[in-house]
């Protein structure tokens, strides 16, 4: 028999919201910044994943993006990122935020970002079994005419693991403002690229930012999406379009100050009948993994095993994967669900 929490941390699941430089392990972050005499913010392992907020985290993030600059960086982190989270949480299928700006700002072109990427995720499907896609991420602290010519060179370089849109970090003002990015939206959806957009997740954020990503950017799923429960009409909007929301419990305690309760947000969200899924967003730097975010994040906020499943096919529901590979993940998932749900301890 397993407890609880192992059932919760040995199911398949998929992730649908994690930023690529966010998928290292410290150990290689650390040695790759030694490798390219990159300075970090901190020195102390102990103390160099401790953020006080958002913005604090963000600039350790956007200098994360330093350590990787040769080829074989970016394929070591992409094939160890998926061998460590198969370990840490079963993981079946991954999508991936990359950030073109950022690496451009460095002098890396994007197909010299994005080819790495997909050799090193391409070596770990076959090594693990793990289906990947990619996610182009808009820097909102750069401009909107910026974001407008990363969409082109996605356009302009068609590779089928590139298959959307979506977005990093915060504006200079440290806002989400999804309208200040309409123009790359309309570009992306007029050649067929799926559309994500990080919305409702800061303290100042509304639900009329989610709005605005549904109906103005034309979103099929949204990242985060939290302050939806304070507008029961946009509920109603995000179910009857049916709406995925890629949700990530720990960064919410770290970002947000939040506790994983019965009434977190997210099981608010759940208990409205919105398609949750889970993810990890941030994994190296606020010190979790899937396994986590189930294990400790789903229990803590007091769901069953039922609807822990439920979640588990959302993310395949939601994937921007064809059709195909989705029937293999949800045949994948129910025979692994029954091998589980039979060895579960009965509750109480
Ligand atoms: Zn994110």
């Amino acid at each position: 028999m397993i407890a609880y929490a192992d059932y919760l941390q040995l199911l398949p699941k998929t992730e649908l919201h994690c930023h690529f430089v966010s998928t290292m392990n410290a150990a290689t972050f650390l040695e790759f910044a030694a490798k390219h005499g990159v300075e970090l913010w901190g020195s102390d392992p102990d103390t160099l994943f401790d953020f006080a907020d958002l913005p604090d985290f963000l600039v350790a993030f956007r200098l994360a993006h330093d350590v990787l600059r040769e080829p074989e960086d970016f394929e070591r982190v992409a094939w160890e990122g998926v061998r460590d989270a198969v370990a840490q949480g079963n993981l079946r299928y991954r999508e991936y935020f990359v950030n073109p700006q950022y690496f451009a700002a460095r002098g890396l072109g994007y197909l010299e970002v994005m080819e790495p990427i997909i050799a090193g995720l391409a070596a770990a499907e076959r090594d693990f079994g793990v289906g990947f896609r990619i996610v182009a991420a808009i820097n909102r602290r750069d401009s909107a005419a910026s974001a407008v010519d990363m969409v082109r060179e996605v356009i302009a370089h068609p590779l089928p693991e590139v298959v959307g849109i979506g977005q990093d970090d915060l504006t200079p003002e440290n806002t989400e403002d999804p309208l200040r990015f309409a123009a790359a939206y309309e570009l992306a959806a007029a050649h067929g690229l799926k559309r994500t957009a990080h919305v409702g997740e800061t303290d100042h954020a509304t639900p009329d930012a989610v709005r605005q990503a549904i109906e103005t950017l034309g979103c099929h799923r949204l990242d985060h999406g939290y302050r939806i429960v304070d507008d029961p009409e946009i509920v109603e909007l995000a179910r009857e379009r049916g709406i995925a929301f890629t949700t990530t419990p720990v960064s919410t305690t770290i970002c947000s100050g939040w506790t994983l309760d019965p009434a977190h947000r997210i099981r608010a969200m759940i208990d409205a009948g919105l398609r949750v899924t889970v993810s990890t967003d941030d994994a190296m730097f606020f010190r979790t993994d899937l396994g986590r975010e189930y294990r400790e994040g789903l229990a803590a906020m007091g769901v069953d095993a039922g609807t822990a499943k439920t979640i588990a096919l959302n993310g395949v529901d939601a994937a921007f994967c064809d059709d195909a590979q989705k029937a293999r993940l949800r045949a994948d998932f129910r025979a692994q669900f029954a091998a589980l749900d039979a060895l579960l301890e009965p509750a109480g």
